[in-house]
């Protein structure tokens, strides 16, 4: 048996395209994006028809990604020219994969065509205002009842990305809360729904560009056809979603960590210190060659992950280790190379950036501690 790291030549075009748009179009205007706190918001519907529309099959107007590997590639060159964008690419596949997994005939064609034309934008709304996020079946309080051809829907979501970019939002809801996972139901919820409203726009520390919104759901009405898929198997969409894009994610936050680590590369080559370049001195390469090894070793457990996920071969621990080792990681690669550059890296607007970034990206789609419980049931077989 034999394991294989090389990409083929069509990943290989498929990652240089990505790299050519995101220096083209993401980094010329990721600074400014950063400094108001905005996305662009052309760019963000060039990103989601050149880029998020690899999520989609090619029946329903996308891109179609051949592999898991193929959106771990792309994940990595957008994280790698601006944290900020990342967010659109995994927002695009958190929402829109439950939809080609669950969705109708009629509502993949109704709404991924004109995702993929870059003319609706979906967030995604599983975490409720009722408890922690970390356990969304428990603290979901969000229901929908029937109405005849209508839902009625009632609750409110918080932490929910790029709202104000949306057309849609896939909200989560108890149709039924006596059967637990199995009694969550998806709606695709049109922004300008009836009863639909945008409470609170909050900005943290990182993803400058992206922001998060409160959404309050009162009395809103739905027509039954914005029910996707199947009453009660909402939360099984999600979690397929879920699984293909926490991998992504892994390998999009080693793009940060790649792009630190490159800046730090030609900190240590260039500053002249007592008449001698830093590469004369250990102490500044070494933790940059741990770095770099660690950094090998992240990309390969998101691609590893990506591979089982293409066979079919439940990953769940090994995505979690990836989304865990390669957050961290990409936290300690901005720190330490912030420390290392010392007064030149104090005022270097990317490199803390960058860092934030990284550490928000620590928590989405599941923290550290989330991802070990996940890992611990398969290390001690529970
Ligand atoms: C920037 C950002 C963007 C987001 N975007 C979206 C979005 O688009 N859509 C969406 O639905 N949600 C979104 N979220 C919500 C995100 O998914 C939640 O923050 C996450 O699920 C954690 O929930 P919580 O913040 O309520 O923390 P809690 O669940 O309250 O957890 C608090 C702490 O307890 C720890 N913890 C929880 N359970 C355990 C346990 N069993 N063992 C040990 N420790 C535990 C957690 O790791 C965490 O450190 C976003 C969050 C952020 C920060």
């Amino acid at each position: 048996m034999t394991v294989g790291f090389d990409l083929t030549e069509s990943q290989i075009a498929l990652r240089d395209e990505i790299r050519e748009f995101a220096d083209k179009r993401i980094r010329p205007l990721g600074p400014e994006m950063e400094r108001r706190k905005e996305f662009d918001k052309e760019l963000a519907s060039e990103i989601t028809r050149n880029v998020s529309s690899y999520w989609i099959p090619k029946e329903y107007g996308g891109k179609g990604a051949e592999s898991i590997v193929d959106l771990c590639l792309i994940a990595e060159e957008i994280g790698a020219a601006y944290g900020s964008c990342l967010t659109i690419f995994e927002v695009g596949g958190l929402a829109s994969v439950p939809i080609v997994k669950g969705g109708t005939e009629e509502q993949k064609h109704r709404f991924l065509e004109p995702f993929c034309r870059g003319e609706y934008f979906f967030a995604f709304g599983l975490t409720d205002s009722g408890g922690p996020g970390s356990d969304p079946v428990g603290s979901i309080k969000t229901e929908a009842k029937r109405d005849g051809d209508n839902w009625i829907l009632n609750g409110t979501k918080r932490l929910i990305s790029n709202v104000d970019l949306a057309s849609h939002i896939l909200v989560f809801a108890y149709t039924d809360r006596s059967k637990g996972a199995k009694g969550i139901s998806a709606f695709l919820v049109p922004v300008d729904a009836k009863g639909f409203h945008i409470t609170e726009k909050q900005h943290g520390h990182g993803l400058n560009a992206h922001d998060v919104e409160i959404l309050d759901f009162k009395d809103c009405v739905l027509p039954n056809d914005y029910l996707i898929g199947e009453e009660g198997l909402g939360f099984v969409y999600s979690m397929k979603g879920l699984d293909k894009t926490r991998l992504c994610l892994a390998a999009g936050v080693i793009g940060i960590a790649r792009e630190a680590l490159k800046i730090g590369v030609e900190f240590v080559k260039n500053r002249i210190v007592f008449g001698e370049p830093l590469t004369t001195k250990q102490a500044m390469t070494h933790p940059l060659i741990e770095l770099s090894t660690r950094i090998e070793a992240g990309r390969f457990l998101a691609w590893r992950a990506a591979c089982l996920e293409d066979k079919g071969i439940r990953h769940s621990a090994e995505t979690s280790q990836a989304k865990w080792f390669c957050a961290e990681t990409a936290v300690d690669t901005c720190l330490k190379v912030i420390r290392m550059m010392s007064g030149s890296a104090w005022d270097n607007d990317q490199l803390n950036s960058m860092l934030h970034d990284a550490i928000t990206f620590t928590n989405a789609q599941g923290s550290a501690e989330i991802h070990k419980l996940i890992m611990s049931r398969t290390l001690f077989d529970l």
